[in-house]
């Protein structure tokens, strides 16, 4: 493994033989790749890389120079930062800023901890909220909760993409999901 310093940036995009991206690797995993010949670099980041023996750009997006076949994945992890990017750090409830998780049919009441029954809420309307669902208080929801679905959500997560991933990406499909 050489020796790789600094670490740069806070990511390299991956492709897949076909240009087809396949995810976001640390920049450190990016170089290794370039330089065992497993991936060829297609864009480069800001910056140098150095090892013992060879000094490389710091690579923005790399492609594998074989194909991998990956399992398609269809579910996007859930997470609060990502639960946080889809409802646009919003509030549900009153579309104040939201810093906090809640579950629509609450937990307490055999609720789900799923894509479809958690959102992102302000403080105080979680706090009133409570154990009731907003059927019994009278509240409505701006935006009913789903799954993220797009590639970019895929490849991505909650991740603001590079400027220079823009080529590979379909970040309007991103805004639409
Ligand atoms: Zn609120």
């Amino acid at each position: 493994m050489p020796d790789i310093r600094p670490m740069v940036g806070s990511g390299a995009l991956v492709l897949n033989a076909t240009y087809e991206p396949l995810c976001v690797v640390s920049v450190r995993r990016a170089a290794i790749l370039v330089l065992s010949a497993k991936a060829v670099c297609v864009a480069d980041g800001e910056g140098m890389l150095h090892s013992a023996r060879n000094a490389l750009p710091v690579p923005s997006v790399v492609r594998l120079t074989r194909f991998v076949r990956v399992p398609y994945r269809t579910h996007v992890g859930l997470s609060r930062r990502a639960i946080f990017a889809r409802d646009n750090w919003r509030c549900v409830y009153c579309r104040g800023p939201a810093e906090t998780i809640d579950h629509v049919f609450p937990r307490s009441r055999g609720g789900r901890h799923a894509w479809e029954n958690v959102v992102a809420a302000c403080a105080k309307c979680n706090h009133t909220k409570g154990d009731k669902t907003p059927a019994e208080l009278g509240w409505r929801l701006h935006t009913l909760p789903t799954a993220p679905k797009g590639m970019a959500w895929r490849v991505l997560g909650h991740r603001a993409p590079d400027p220079r991933w823009a080529d590979w990406l379909d970040l309007r499909e991103a805004e639409a999901a």
